[in-house]
């Protein structure tokens, strides 16, 4: 699963060394969000009441009109970028570039330029649905002072469906500026809005310059312009790890693993800017519904891959298995304890090692993190502060799991992580479940571990 940093979260919160992120605090940026958009319009509402109330006490010539014109113009503004929208995603799937330009400020040329890139990226990845709807309107001073009293902002969600990557619909946010130009509302800039929105929106694969898609059956992988060799050899490694997930984990995904795999730090929810940062890959959430949608923690449909573009030479199938066996699980619900979601991907990548180099290395490894890694933790890892622990948290959570499928089994193993992927929505569902399944809670699981002796 899947884990997203919001873009509050202190610096260092992203050293996953290969970690999906969780929207860990997000729920307090929904809130605030959500918050500021009720007081909004409660706030238009109180003064639409007052205005009435005005109109009624004070009789004058403009008494019935003034609002019923002022509502006219919102609901035909409505109409006109209802209208709008529409056509741009028409235009896409008619792979018609003038229908898609036919709405941009004539006056901004770069603008003109970024939506050509747009449009030629969103026809290559050949979405199966795609549709943009209105949220609510956003209100920024300096957005209106810089475009003038016409100005539009607004929220945008887009939902797609990029065939067999996504399994239903997606959703992802964006923030639109139109303005009115001698009666005609034509879209002025598409960044005004990005700092007030969730983690990762508008900077989706498409979003961020020319791309080169690759495909294999099961993998859909992008690429800078050009760097085809890369996208050639990515493809490869990813189908080679699929190959191994399949193998090594129980649950039949049948779903298309969809890689990132640009010369860019900021894409989707994973940020690689921080040079220490050693993570190579980041496997992030797609939602059905996002956070703060119809629900705080909205619905997971599946996950991406975003590789590190620092790491981008030393992507292999090992840890592209790792990546794999998180989206292979993503649209479970992404409940599961992120030692159970990191030591089930890590048991798939070395079981993929296993198969190559044989059993000695995962035995030395495995004898290492007994000896080395147990002993500076003093319980499993918790979520809080996982990516940030400086202790071997993955090798832990690694050997939890094996020790798990000695005890269980895979398959039975399998199945404590759907319940909890599904289910373990707090700690109380994720004690119940662990206990019900395992016999064992998460202490005496702990201590367990620290008598495990692997059989060699
Ligand atoms: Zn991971």
């Amino acid at each position: 699963m899947s884990v997203t940093t919001p873009s509050a979260e202190p610096p260092g919160a992203q050293d996953s060394p290969h970690g999906p992120r969780r929207w860990v605090g997000l729920l307090v940026a929904v809130a605030l969000v959500s918050g500021g958009v009720v007081y909004t319009v409660e706030d238009r509402e109180r003064d639409a009441r007052a205005r009435s109330t005005a109109t009624q006490t004070a009789p004058g010539p403009t008494q019935a009109t003034k609002p019923s014109k002022t509502a006219a113009a919102i609901a035909a503004r409505r109409v006109a970028i209802d209208t709008i929208l529409l056509r741009r995603a028409q235009a896409v799937q008619t792979v018609n570039e003038a229908l898609f330009l036919q709405d941009i400020d004539p006056a901004d040329r770069s603008l003109r330029a970024e939506q050509k890139v747009l449009f030629a990226n969103l026809v290559e990845i050949g979405f199966t649905e795609l549709g943009y709807s209105q949220a609510e309107e956003r209100f920024d001073p300096a957005v209106a002072k810089s475009h003038g009293r016409t100005t539009y902002l607004v929220r945008i969600l887009m939902r797609y469906q990029i065939p067999k990557v996504d399994l239903t619909p997606v959703t992802s946010e964006l923030g639109y500026t139109f303005i009115n130009v001698r009666g005609r509302w034509v879209l002025t800039d598409d960044d005004d809005l990005d700092k007030d929105l969730g983690p990762g929106a508008h900077q989706e694969a498409w979003d961020l310059g020319r791309i080169e898609v690759h495909r294999a059956p099961r993998v859909l992988a992008v690429v800078e312009q050009g760097d085809t060799k890369r996208g050639r050899s990515i493809v490869a490694e990813a189908t080679e790890a699929l190959s191994q997930v399949t193998a090594y984990w129980p649950r039949k995904w049948r779903g298309s693993v969809f890689l990132i795999a640009l010369d860019e730090t900021d894409v989707r929810d994973a940020r690689f800017a921080d040079e220490d940062i050693e993570s190579a890959a980041s496997a992030g959430s797609t939602f059905s519904s996002l956070p703060g949608q119809d629900t705080a923690d909205g619905t997971v449909a599946g996950a991406y891959i975003v590789v590190n573009p620092n790491e981008r030479d030393r992507v292999d199938e090992i840890l592209l298995s790792h990546e794999i066996t998180h989206v292979a699980t993503a649209d479970l619900g992404g409940y599961e304890p992120l030692w159970l979601a990191e030591g089930a991907a890590e048991y798939v990548s070395w079981r993929g090692i296993e198969a190559i180099s044989g059993p000695g290395e995962v035995g030395k490894w495995e004898q290492e993190v007994i000896d080395d890694a147990l002993p500076a933790l003093s319980s499993l890892p918790s979520d809080a502060g996982f990516y940030q622990n400086s202790a071997d948290v993955y090798g832990v959570s690694w050997l939890a799991v094996r020790f798990l499928v000695r005890r269980l089994g895979l398959e039975k193993v399998e199945e404590l992580y759907e319940d909890m992927a599904m289910h373990g929505i707090d700690q109380a569902s994720r004690d119940r479940i662990l206990f019900s399944r395992t016999g064992l809670n998460e202490v005496t699981l702990w201590t367990s571990l620290k008598t495990y002796q692997p059989q060699r």
